[in-house]
């Protein structure tokens, strides 16, 4: 099944603007409650079986299960006849906003660079789901007696129907898919104001995309942003680092205005836009770099690295620099599948010592040597390079195609006619 996120800017009226917020509110407050629970639960286990802690102590009944998602959702329906304002808010909205705490708690357990949960505050807490939502919510239909006289017959698509909130207008920036359904709908409030997100599926199933007769490789680089198995040594361009540098001296004039000042206020509003517009900078150009790899290879080949904890300093090269994570993790394979290039993660140990030109091993580098030098073959290229040329053999192989190692003196193959795999898928 394939999904795709839609976004659309709301155009709510001032009414419609406190609704949302009185929304966000009381999904925050149920957020915040469970999660307190939850707590609770687990502090109230921590205690010593046979004496009491100096500090605090929580007695929760020995038989009282962990109040998960089912037993959390059931307290709610209940909470609802003592606390009627939660109606205010759709049932689905509400459970939605519980299942996101649980995939929180689930995260922290189950994901290693996951820490654990927050209570949220007004920041950091800034949408609600709809989880199910139907065309009929995406389009206002003429109304009955301008059906009847055969007028306007027309469905307008420019607004979009929020259960208990009722009708907001969008702007269109781009027409709804054809041919997919309605599923999910994510309303956000950002520093521009508040978007719809609407996910739309489709169950057609899609056929498998299938390696070609090309290949590259890339490598997320240590001097430049990413390199390829073609030479190209990509840096981040200068207009996204001007944002980025201008966003960091704002920070810095925060600090000398007094927190939660009228000056303070302003400058924080003055930093979320220009966050905002950071971000969609450096995404726009990060598509089209995917694009742009994506049109002069049949197959992309990048290296497994779990982001996260590189970034912590794991291995020391960009870091910081989420960027390339989003890059390498969504943006290419989603870009990739959608002009039908094959994409797929090979092995990343060992990348920097091998020697992309005749397949052994040369050595530890360190971080400032910034150019590969094998001592058996001779090549000289730069460092990036001749990682993502590893990473190009590794995929090819991976494929199941043969590469041409040349071997020590500089022979090419042993005469054996090579194949590739895209000869035998055409060859059929
Ligand atoms: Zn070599």
């Amino acid at each position: 099944m394939i999904s795709f996120t839609y976004e659309y800017k709301l155009k709510p009226t001032k009414k419609q603007i406190k609704d949302l917020e009185m929304c966000l509110d009381i999904c925050r407050a149920v957020y915040n409650w469970n999660h307190r629970e939850r707590k609770d639960w687990i502090q109230s286990r921590k205690s010593p079986i046979n004496r009491c802690s100096i500090v605090q102590e929580y007695v929760i009944p020995a038989d009282k299960p962990f109040p998960n998602y089912n037993i959390q959702a059931n307290n709610l329906t209940q909470a609802k006849k003592q606390y009627p304002h939660l109606a205010q808010v759709h049932s689905q909205v509400l459970q939605s906003t519980l299942k996101r705490l649980e995939q929180a708690w689930d995260d922290f357990f189950k994901v290693e660079s996951r820490g654990f949960p927050k209570f949220k505050n007004q920041n950091r807490f800034r949408s609600f789901v709809y989880p199910q939502i139907k065309r009929s919510n995406l389009a206002v239909r003429p109304r009955a007696a301008d059906r009847r006289k055969g007028t306007r017959t027309k469905t307008k698509d420019t607004k979009i129907r929020l259960p208990k909130i009722g009708w907001l207008r969008i702007r269109k920036s781009r027409q709804y898919p054809t041919g997919m359904t309605p599923k999910q709908l994510r309303i956000v409030r950002k520093a521009t104001g508040y978007f719809a997100q609407i996910i739309f599926v489709s169950t057609e199933s899609v056929p498998d995309i299938l390696p070609g007769e090309t290949s590259l490789g890339l490598d997320a680089g240590i001097s430049s942003f990413v390199a390829s198995s073609r030479g190209e040594l990509i840096k981040t361009p200068e207009f996204v680092l001007k944002a980025a540098r201008k966003l960091k001296s704002l920070q810095r004039r925060l600090k000398n205005k007094i927190k939660g000042s009228n000056n303070w206020l302003k400058l924080q509003k003055k930093i979320a836009r220009l966050h905002f517009k950071v971000a969609n900078r450096r995404e726009d150009w990060l598509y089209k770099l995917a694009h742009h790899f994506c049109s002069i290879t049949d197959n992309i080949f990048v290296e497994d690295i779990n982001f996260k904890s590189w970034q912590k300093g794991l291995f020391g090269k960009q870091i910081g620099n989420s960027a390339i994570g989003k890059f390498i993790n969504q943006i290419l394979p989603f870009i990739a599948w959608k002009t039908g290039v094959y994409y797929e993660k090979v092995d990343k140990d060992f990348t920097s010592q091998e020697c992309p030109n005749c397949g052994l091993s040369t050595g530890k580098k360190n971080l400032s040597q910034r150019v590969h030098n094998c001592q058996y073959c001779g090549v000289t290229l730069d460092r990036d390079v001749a990682a993502a040329k590893v990473i190009e053999n590794r995929g090819i192989v991976a494929v199941g195609q043969p590469v041409n190692f040349k071997n020590a003196c500089g022979d090419r193959g042993a005469g054996i006619e090579q194949l590739t795999l895209f000869d035998l898928v055409t060859g059929l």
